[in-house]
This record gives C-alpha cells, sequence and structure tokens, in this order.
C-alpha cells in the first residue's frame, strides 16, 4: 500500500486577500497562489477562505443590519475570495476545485465532503468557499470542521500581521509574548482571542492540532504547509 500523502487545511483570512483594504488586491492574492500552488507538488492541500475583506456580520449588525442577512453577505464575501484565489492558483499552474456551503452551481460545485476528497488525492487545490452556509458561524470555525471532515492532519491558521498566538494583544500591548506552544485549555481559560473559540472547542474535543503562523515574510507558507515548525502550535 502506498503511504498516504500529508493532508493539510490552511484557512487564509480575508484580510490577507485585501492586503489591508475592501477587496481583492490581485498581487497579493497571486503571491499567496504561487506559494499554495509549488507547496501542492508534495501535500494534500485545502483552503478555507475568509471574507472580511469585504464585510463582517457581527460589524454590519452593530451597524443596524439584520444579523442573519449581514451574515450571509459575510458569505457571500468569501465565494469571491476563493474565486480570486482559484484564478491565481490555476495561473500558477495548480488544478484547483471551488466547493460552497451556500449553492450557487455555475460558479461552484456544491459542498461534498467525499468528492473533496477524491479531488484531494489527484493533486487539486479544493477550496471551500461560504463558510458553513450558516450565520452565527466564523470561518475559523469553518477551518476546524472541514478538517475533521476531510480527515487532514493539521489546521493550519494563517494570520495577517501577527505570528503566533500571543499572550496578550500585540497590536496594543508592546511587552505581549510569543507562545511557542499551548494547549486548547490553556488558550481557552486565558480567553486569547487569535482565533474564535468554537474553533479551539471543536479541535480540542476531538485531538486536531493547529498551527498559527504569519503568512509574511514570503515562504512562510511554504513553510507551515510542508510540516516546518513556525508559529505556534496548539493542541490537545
Ligand atoms: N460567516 C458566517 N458563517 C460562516 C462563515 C462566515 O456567517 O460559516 C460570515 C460572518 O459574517 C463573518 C464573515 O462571513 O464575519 C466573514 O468570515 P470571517 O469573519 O470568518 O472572515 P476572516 O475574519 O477570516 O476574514
Amino acid at each position: 500500500m502506498s503511504e498516504r500523502k500529508r493532508r493539510v487545511l490552511l484557512k487564509l483570512s480575508g484580510e490577507a486577500f485585501g492586503g489591508g483594504q475592501l477587496g481583492v488586491n490581485p498581487d497579493v492574492v497571486a503571491g499567496l497562489a504561487k506559494e499554495i500552488a509549488e507547496a501542492s507538488a508534495d501535500t494534500e492541500i485545502a483552503i478555507v477562505v475568509g471574507g472580511g475583506n469585504f464585510f463582517r456580520g457581527a460589524e454590519l449588525s452593530q451597524r443596524g443590519m439584520d444579523r442573519g442577512r449581514a451574515d450571509y453577505m459575510g458569505m457571500l464575501g468569501t465565494v469571491m475570495n476563493a474565486l480570486a484565489l482559484q484564478d491565481f492558483l490555476e495561473q500558477a499552474g495548480a488544478a484547483t476545485r471551488v466547493q460552497s456551503a451556500i449553492s450557487m452551481t455555475q460558479v461552484a460545485e456544491p459542498y461534498i465532503p467525499r468528492r473533496a476528497e477524491r479531488h484531494l488525492e489527484k493533486g487539486r487545490v479544493v477550496i471551500f468557499g461560504a463558510g458553513a452556509g450558516l450565520p452565527y458561524f466564523s470561518t475559523d470555525t469553518v477551518a476546524a470542521q472541514r478538517a475533521l471532515e476531510i480527515d487532514a492532519q493539521v489546521v493550519l491558521v494563517a494570520k495577517n500581521g501577527v505570528d503566533g498566538v500571543y499572550d496578550s494583544d500585540p497590536r496594543t500591548n508592546a511587552a505581549a509574548q510569543k507562545i511557542d506552544a499551548i494547549t486548547y485549555q490553556e488558550a481557552l481559560v486565558q480567553g486569547l482571542k487569535v482565533v474564535d473559540s468554537t474553533a479551539f472547542s471543536l479541535c480540542m474535543d476531538n485531538g486536531m492540532p493547529m498551527v498559527v503562523f504569519g503568512m509574511q515574510p514570503a515562504g512562510n507558507l511554504t513553510k507551515a504547509i510542508r510540516g516546518d515548525r513556525i508559529g505556534t502550535l496548539v493542541s490537545r
């Protein structure tokens, strides 16, 4: 029997796609895609994309919108990111499929986990859009759920502007210390918000390890995908 390839679930935040601005910055996405395409030669890669560069439901609802409707807008934003990433991945030579949790069959396959696994076995990069298709969820939580359902070995949470888990928010506290390894229990008790608590607890309950790392400088995505020890390891 042939040995199973390493399979990872990569979570890319929407912020990364916009390069800090609203919408998609093609140069930034092209750079991410190049690294992912290269790494896909020897690792099976599934990706959950965020949508914070377009809309976050919680923010829109604070400004008067119905939360459910605002969350659906957020999910649609993730599909735009998925299509942008698909385009640049294909330009970089990778075969790809997009699966959406909200049906829109002209632009994406529906989410079918067994089919996603088949794509991965064939060397295709699979991009999951539209989150879970459910309001009140975040794409961090979806990353944990998809990783479990497609039997990935690890969830890789790529962050923009922070290179791992810190003991307090490094953007507001200059004395914040980076943590090399932490348990889910500790992260939850300390209220560390770098990843959603729902995502942490889902991984904790099911023994799924997570690596939180920064996507800058260039090369970090490749390192994380092939399993180099960067960022912070969160485990049970
Ligand atoms: N969202 C949702 N259900 C999901 C995934 C996402 O309602 O299963 C909505 C939610 O409004 C969220 C937005 O989509 O704010 C964008 O996703 P997220 O905030 O997780 O993106 P990121 O912060 O990673 O860019």
